[in-house]
């Protein structure tokens, strides 16, 4: 039993049950023996690899597009912004080209982490980078300038509440000590709101799960607010579906492998699909511009991953140029990460940001 276990053990047997959405919340940021408080997850030896750590054509594209964004929308001062930074590797990478494409100068920069020790591994890999670069705890921190932000895979990593249909109704789903003294789920107290359902709940069998994530939607009304106030942009990518639905999607991921989500708390990686049709919501609520969600795979070959893949193989030895082909291949490829993942942009001025639309 890992020492979170016993710990989430002793809160259940003095509180009762808690709900999935504590339950991920613990194992993923117990100040003693969290996932991200505790851990360096990312990389080819992690429990699981990101885009950014996949390929630096990553950071390439998203700092090409950034730089273009920031000339449509004219906005010279525009900081950059990335929340849930891991190792780092996505900002430096954007810092470079950045700079490249602006002969040599750089824009502030901001991170927003929760994790302290992640800090610590950001503040190590930015080191040598000239830029002003400022740490923040909360996306409430960020200074009052015109904002261009990248969230890459934050969203998928704050947790989520889970609702059980029943004949009561949508009830949420616990976390409990079954009778064989293991952790399992079970059904609670809380009734979920038949208004807050996406359309066809009514149809959807006993047993089904409808997931909802209060914290990120918090997270997200913040960004909104801000760009709102001072201009700019967010871009959020992450996995997950474009439309609200139903299903299950909490996933535990240990050494690059599926796990169970009661195998060892704090020890693998929890995490659930993001509903971006949410996400898009609270954005337009706030007064926001959105723009279609698109797949990561169109997004990336739309900023020009495939020509920055043949300059860079240009020359190169084969056992590279292999290299980089796989690695445009998992960024891309609706087998692996290309449709899966998805890119959402919200706006403080309805202008396209290519290959982002607005819909018509
Ligand atoms: N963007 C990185 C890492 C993704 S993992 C990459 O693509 O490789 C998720 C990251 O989000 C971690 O750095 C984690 O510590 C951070 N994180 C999780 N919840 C957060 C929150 N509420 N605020 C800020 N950062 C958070």
């Amino acid at each position: 039993m890992t020492p979170l276990e016993r710990r989430i053990r002793e809160e259940i047997r003095r509180d009762g049950p808690i709900s999935v959405e504590r339950y991920t919340a613990l194992c993923l940021f117990d100040p003693d023996y969290g996932y991200y408080t505790t851990r360096q997850p990312f990389g080819v030896e992690g429990d699981f690899t990101t885009s950014p750590e996949i390929s630096q054509m990553f950071g390439e594209m998203l700092a090409a597009w950034w730089v273009s964004a920031r000339q449509t929308m004219n906005l010279p001062d525009l900081a950059l912004v990335e929340l849930g930074p891991g190792r780092g590797t996505l900002m430096q990478d954007m810092l470079r080209t950045i700079s490249k494409l602006d002969n040599g100068a750089l824009p502030d920069a901001h991170l927003v982490e929760a994790s302290p020790s992640l800090t610590l591994v950001q503040k190590e890999k930015l080191k040598g980078d000239d830029a002003r670069i400022s740490w923040h705890a909360s996306p409430e921190n960020l200074p009052a300038c015109p904002l261009g932000i990248v969230a890459n895979e934050l969203f998928d990593a704050i947790p989520t509440a889970q609702f059980v249909k029943t004949e009561q109704g949508w009830i949420e789903r616990t976390v409990r000590i079954g009778l064989a003294d293991q952790l399992e789920f079970g059904i609670g107290a809380s009734r979920l709101n038949e208004r807050n359902l996406p359309f066809g709940h009514a149809a959807q069998p006993p047993g089904q799960i409808y997931e909802q994530a209060p914290e990120r939607l918090k997270i997200l009304k913040v960004l909104a607010h801000q760009i709102k106030r001072h201009k700019g942009f967010a871009l959020v990518i992450d996995y997950g579906h474009a439309d609200s639905g139903f299903g299950n999607t909490l996933q535990a991921v240990k050494r690059q492998k599926y796990a169970g989500a009661f195998d060892s708390p704090g020890e693998a990686d929890l995490t659930s699909h993001v509903d971006f049709a949410s996400l898009a919501s609270i954005a337009r609520a706030e007064g926001l511009c959105v723009q279609e969600t698109m797949y990561q795979g169109d997004f990336l070959k739309g900023c020009g991953i495939e020509a920055r893949a043949q300059m860079l193989k240009s020359g190169a030895a084969a056992s590279t140029a292999d290299t980089i082909d796989s690695a445009l291949h998992r960024l891309t490829d609706a087998s692996q990460m290309g449709s899966l993942f998805k890119v959402l942009c919200i706006k403080s001025a309805p202008v396209d940001l290519p290959p982002l639309k607005i819909p018509h």
